[in-house]
């Protein structure tokens, strides 16, 4: 079981979480990969403080100038040909279930692919859709007939035991297979992280996205990129679909655009794929304008010159500081990431998985009342991961590491 920090945190001072006795403890995973900006961040408080002062919420019929504003700014760093949005969802599950209802409208077909140890969110739909059975166990009726669920791009345990490149592919071969066979014959999209980011940290091999691109096109399905943890800046790149050069119908985002964490998501689209009527998708709380505020001001800082810049190398040092654990620590398997979004995999004496120890890791970061980490209990579920603040300084990453380090002495 997994300790519970006892603290009742009071307050947030960049990616520093500070508890009733005064006690610090360093964030290393932006409380839930979100506060892409830290605990208070000043530009998106001060916004916030602002907007609340002025009116904080009206019915959706009115906040277009005001999604517009936010629109404007993320297309501005969109992949060619995405060009247009919807912003009335709060969360990545609903910004998914959006980006599929528009697939499917769109093409007429039903059936949505998706990799085994996705992750697209705990609504009963995006339940299902994830590839993760753990998660779906309690739940038979979320695993509906259309979701079809296939081998992720995962060479470091290739489901078929293959090596790149002269695996030619397998993973993406096999999803032609899978429709033919698994569905009704038609499927309206695949709907895949760019890295996975809840089942380990998972990133592709050079070329697997044209491949994917081309697998859609032969098969009329729309390509969803879920950028929920990768996207605004995560990865050093506003979208991880450019670092990628991933050319997606439609891009989904939350968590990190909210800055501090405040809940809104987006859905980056083709023009031509903006089918959806209002009353086809809305919530209550859909284009919030506090969660706008957060959004607009979010934008300003990640989009400001040269932060981006900043964010790449900071993930070079996190990076090469976390590449040096393996040579201490043998229970590493593989270190992967990019930008700041990383995973360490552990492994036992023969290689294999060892969730047990990556529980225990994380379970003593707890206990240091320290180092906050999040390990992946899902999937392999032996991921441990790292994944800071885009604000946190070079020290901070340093800190971060040297923490992590200390634990893997004890329990590594
Ligand atoms: N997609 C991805 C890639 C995610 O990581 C998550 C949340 N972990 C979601 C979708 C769901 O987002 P939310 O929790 O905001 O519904």
């Amino acid at each position: 079981m997994q300790t519970l920090v006892k603290s009742v945190f009071k307050y947030g001072k960049g990616i520093k979480l500070i508890n009733e006795a005064g006690e610090e403890y360093i964030d290393g995973v932006s409380g839930t990969f979100n506060l892409s900006l830290g605990y208070d961040h000043p530009h998106v408080v001060g916004k916030l403080q602002e907007q609340i002062g002025n009116l904080s919420h009206m019915s959706s019929t009115f906040t277009e100038p005001y999604v517009t504003e936010v629109l404007d700014q993320l297309l501005e760093y969109a992949p060619q040909g995405i060009d247009s949005g919807w912003m009335r969802d709060i969360t990545g599950s609903t910004a998914n279930e959006c980006a599929v209802k528009i697939a499917q409208k769109y093409t007429g077909a039903d059936d949505v692919v998706s990799v085994f140890m996705s992750h697209h969110g705990q609504t009963q739909f995006t339940t299902g859709l994830s590839g993760n059975a753990f998660r779906r166990k309690a739940f038979p009726n979320a695993s509906a007939a259309n979701h079809l669920h296939v081998p992720p791009p995962y060479c470091y345990r290739c489901h078929y035991k293959l090596t790149y490149p002269g695996c030619g592919f397998q993973c993406v071969e096999a999803i032609a297979d899978h429709i033919e066979y698994g569905s009704s014959g038609t499927a309206a999209c695949m709907i895949i992280e760019p890295i996975l980011g809840n089942g380990g940290n998972i990133i592709p091999p050079e070329g697997y996205f044209r491949q994917l691109r081309k697998l859609c096109d032969e098969h009329g399905m729309l390509l969803i990129s879920d950028e929920v943890q990768t996207g605004i800046g995560r990865t050093g790149y506003m979208f991880a679909s450019e670092l990628f050069g991933m050319q997606p119908d439609i891009i989904t985002l939350a968590k990190g655009l909210g800055g501090i964490g405040i809940p809104i998501a987006a859905v980056l689209m083709q023009s031509r794929l903006n089918v959806l009527e209002k009353h086809e998708h809305s919530f209550t709380s859909g284009s919030n304008l506090v969660s706008l505020a957060a959004a607009k001001a979010t934008m300003d800082v990640v989009s400001q010159p040269g932060f981006l810049d900043e964010v790449k190398l900071k993930g070079e040092i996190l990076g090469s500081l976390l590449n040096e654990l393996p040579m201490k620590y043998r229970c590493i398997g593989d270190v992967r990431g990019i930008g700041l979004m990383w995973g360490l995999e552990i492994v036992d004496e023969e290689g294999a998985p060892d969730v047990r120890r990556a529980n225990a890791i994380i379970d003593a970061a707890f206990s240091d009342q320290q180092l906050i980490l999040r390990g992946s209990r899902y999937g392999f579920g032996n991921v441990v991961k790292v994944r800071p603040a885009l604000i946190a300084t070079d020290d901070e990453l340093v800190e971060i590491v040297e923490r992590l380090s200390s634990v893997l002495a004890k329990v590594g």
